[in-house]
């Protein structure tokens, strides 16, 4: 299929548009996220969390409907949605898709990582621990021999460069093939697609202020908003005009940019948003008198500015669940959204001695505790202000946020993991709160699927008229079947489609493609 990439970016920027007149209504109302801490090679943990809620997913799915396969169902599973072979007679093998039961996925350090795999490229579960396990491998098997945790002589212990490769591999192998032409893909999700939300912090004059950047894969306004909030130039917003339409790559170095593992990112951003976020409000108003029609026709003046970035694991925002709260918040108003927030098992340590490196170490250890959120978030689920849902384990594992061993293959760290996550299971009313929260989401994903957006929500779904005599542009794209086939009834001829609508909207439907795996 012929990569419409300018078009889909064009669409984009008229995103808010579409939230505000499609998003306030019924079952897509309440929003639902799913929140990653930070916590270097422990994020293999929080994914294991994450298989197992979706296996309990798996498993009230299919005892309410035996037909529901998946959960693209009711729609059909497109190919290569997972790269891993033979899986389908594994038990542990889930094709219940995180990106179809959340609409925003965020994270910060390694799960920055894990959001950009499971939102941007839409990933298993299975897939994507199998992706975090070969990352790991090429990142923590490769310390430096000489480094020193010491702020007198910060050479790093990992390499910046090792880590971009490792990152761009993924990029390479799981980008969907709709925007194959691009060599340097961006972070962006399809519009009515779920959503991710990169968290990193961002140092300014000098690194004397750190503060909160959120990296976005959609627009981060809606209009009506914008225009009830000219004068504050964006109420709650945390970077409003920066960081849109960013390189994949960049968000995910300048996510997880650890200092003393990695360092700081230094990288140029486009900063001409502001304009661009100007220019779609004029556009706006062409797109309305003409509906159907959801292209913006945009030029965005090139800018550019520098910026430096690390990894925001290192800070209260190393649990990002509030965040993607307030994110949700200042977009979706008063929704009482429904937010799950997935640990590292952290252990609680003090760290004893008196050096220099124990002083560091002990102020980042502090600095980056996840429960602080936690508390601020148990209070919110209290006021009735969102539902919370917590998966970690407070005790916490004995595993060190670099620790791989043996260093190449990381077997060993992998099996203590394991070993960990299934004596947590075993826990007094753990297995009680997968239950509750997997019964909620599911719930919810059952009631959406009902819904005609469903079908954009699941597969990206789109339609481009092939009919010939089409008065519209060859690369004009409608979003729901709906408005397409009102396309065809009133600005088409019925002997332009010889009377058969069903087959017309087959022929012109697209989704978003899987990219295949490569012969090993
Ligand atoms: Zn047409």
């Amino acid at each position: 299929m012929a990569g419409p990439s300018t078009a889909t970016r064009d669409l984009h920027l008229a995103e808010p548009h579409d939230q505000v007149a499609r998003n306030e209504h019924g079952p897509w109302f309440q929003k639902i996220a799913l929140s990653f801490d930070g916590g270097g090679v422990r994020g293999y943990w929080s994914l294991l969390v994450l298989q197992h809620l979706m296996l309990v997913i798996r498993e009230i799915e299919t005892n309410q409907d035996g037909t529901t396969r998946s959960s693209f169902h009711p729609c059909e599973k497109p190919d290569n949605v997972s790269h891993l072979p033979n899986l389908l007679n594994q038990t542990s093998y889930t094709p219940f898709l995180p990106c179809h039961y959340f609409d925003y996925i965020g994270g910060t350090s390694t799960g920055a990582l894990i959001a950009i795999l499971l939102s941007k490229f839409r990933m298993t579960v299975e897939d994507c621990l199998r992706e975090y396990e070969d990352m790991a491998r090429v990142i923590f098997g490769h310390p430096r021999l000489i480094h020193r945790m010491n702020a007198l002589m910060p050479r790093n212990k990992y390499s910046m460069k090792i880590l971009e490769k490792a990152i761009k591999e993924v990029i390479d192998r799981r980008v969907q093939v709709r925007i194959e032409d691009d060599t340097d893909p961006l972070f962006q999700t399809e519009i009515d697609t779920c959503r991710g939300i990169v968290l990193a912090t961002q140092l300014v004059e000098g690194r004397v202020v750190a503060k909160r950047f959120l990296f976005r894969s959609y627009t981060p306004y809606s209009e009506k908003k914008r225009k009830n909030a000219q004068a504050t130039d964006n109420f709650l917003l945390n970077n409003p005009h920066e960081g849109i339409r960013t390189s994949l790559l960049k968000v995910a170095l300048a996510g997880t940019a650890a200092p003393f593992y990695f360092g700081h990112y230094h990288t140029v951003l486009s900063t001409a948003q502001v304009q661009a976020a100007k220019r779609v409000q004029t556009d706006l108003s062409r797109v309305e008198t003409e509906p159907g029609r959801r292209k913006g026709k945009l030029h965005v003046p090139e800018g550019k500015s520098s910026y430096e970035f690390q990894d925001a694991g290192f800070s209260r925002a190393n649990n990002p669940c509030h965040e993607l709260y307030r994110e949700i918040q200042s977009h979706h108003g008063d929704n009482v959204p429904v937010l799950v927030s997935i640990g590292t098992a952290r252990r609680k340590e003090s760290f004893v001695g008196e050096g220099a490196v124990a002083t560091i170490k002990r102020g980042f250890h502090q600095l980056g505790d996840p429960e602080e959120v936690h508390g601020l978030m148990e209070g919110e689920g209290v006021r009735g202000s969102c539902v919370y849902y917590r998966l970690n384990d407070e005790d916490g594992i004995n595993v060190d946020m670099d620790e791989w061993k043996p260093k190449k293959v990381g077997s060993i760290t992998i099996t203590t993991m394991r070993t960990k996550f299934n004596e947590w299971l075993e826990k007094d009313g753990v297995e009680d709160k997968f239950k509750e929260c997997a019964k909620h989401l599911v719930r919810l994903r059952r009631i959406r699927m009902t819904t005609p957006r469903w079908e954009r929500f699941a597969l990206g779904q789109y339609f481009v008229c092939q009919v010939q005599n089409c008065p519209k542009d060859r690369d004009n794209q409608w979003l729901d079947r709906v408005d397409f086939e009102n396309h065809l009834k009133r600005e088409h001829r019925e002997e332009d489609y010889r009377g058969d609508l069903e087959s017309v909207l087959n022929t012109c439907r697209r989704i978003l493609v899987y990219r295949s795996r490569r012969p090993s």
